[in-house]
């Protein structure tokens, strides 16, 4: 890890400015390397950064019997590392609490910082699942990523309907009954 070079960037995208035929120095251009390094800043702000402490410390469970809480409709963006093209989409995250739970808007904040850096929708939705049960010591974990990617939408393919589903179980949250009553729960027709 050597950090967020911004000069580099910059000049970078410059070169890219120039590759594609285009006169970097012509007004609309000039402040471009410079917006598309505040952005870079911004889409890779996770690097380096450990999700596990953005769950913060987890507390006793208030309650005698732990049932499974469940947050949806968690707004991300991440960037696809073969194209470094945004993906964007929703995360549902629930899990079945052992002996502790960890403060609701805790759980975004480890969403965000995982998708924060060159990301593949299948592994961020695995690191998510993981850093929740290791940071928890949940029972059970299930954690499903609903996202269209501009790589589809925007080139190639040009699907601009597709979204990619994905979704990782931890503990006991394999289990496939319990599976089909959280995916009713997190609605949307996913089956
Ligand atoms: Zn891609």
């Amino acid at each position: 890890m050597t950090g967020f070079d911004r000069p580099r960037i910059e000049a970078a995208v410059a070169e890219i400015l120039a590759a594609i035929g285009e006169d970097s120095a012509r007004p609309g251009l000039a402040a471009t390397p410079s917006r598309v390094a505040d952005a870079y800043a911004e889409f890779f702000a996770g690097l380096g950064k450990d999700a596990a402490a953005e769950l913060g410390e987890a507390v006793p469970l208030e309650t005698e019997k732990a049932e499974t809480i469940l947050v949806r409709d968690i707004a991300f963006r991440s960037v696809c590392e073969h194209h470094l093209l945004p993906f964007l989409g929703v995360a549902h995250v629930a899990y079945l609490p052992g002996e502790k739970v960890v403060g609701l808007g805790r759980i975004p904040r480890v969403v965000e910082t995982l998708a924060a850096r060159p990301q593949l929708q299948e592994r961020l939705t695995e690191q998510i699942a993981d850093t929740i049960e290791s940071g928890t010591q949940a029972r059970g974990v299930f954690v499903v990523l609903d996202a269209a990617h501009t790589c589809v939408t925007t080139r190639g393919p040009r699907q601009t309907e597709s979204t990619t589903v994905t979704m990782a179980a931890r503990g006991a949250f394999t289990e496939p009954a319990s599976r089909t009553e959280l995916v009713s729960l997190i609605g949307r027709g996913i089956a």
